[in-house]
């Protein structure tokens, strides 16, 4: 599929961000914080595809392990937006549920091991 703008926001409204991304092979994580969130991601782009409109200072950002991956979300609404990836901090990955028009959970998504391809312990 090619690279088409996506147009995206958090529960809330508050961040609102465009990426220039195909929406697949869509993705998911099984490290300890994807897990737990089992958000439904883009492919990866790097950071000059993706244009947050509204709501930078909206969004909080949380590190964990390596320190590397920086996943952002909204400090009101909570909901995971995007994030820097730890594998290639070259790379960014949409959550493709704050999509309009795209349902994630129909999309046909891998699993990556996170779990077990960190440096450290139960990453
Ligand atoms: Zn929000």
């Amino acid at each position: 599929m090619n690279p088409t703008t996506l147009k995206g926001a958090c529960h809330c409204g508050a961040v609102t961000f465009e990426a220039d991304t195909p929406i697949e092979p869509a993705k998911r994580c099984n490290c300890s914080y994807c897990r737990r969130r089992g958000a439904v991601m883009s492919p990866p782009f790097t950071r000059d595809k993706l244009r947050i409109l509204s709501g930078e200072d909206d969004l909080a950002l949380y590190q964990f392990n390596t320190q590397v991956a920086q996943h952002f979300f909204c400090k009101h609404c909570g909901i995971y937006t995007f994030h820097q990836t730890r594998s290639n901090p070259q790379e960014w990955r949409v959550n493709l549920g704050c999509i309009d028009g795209v349902d994630a959970y129909a999309l046909a998504s891998t699993v990556a091991d996170g779990a077990s391809s960190s440096v450290v312990r139960d990453a």
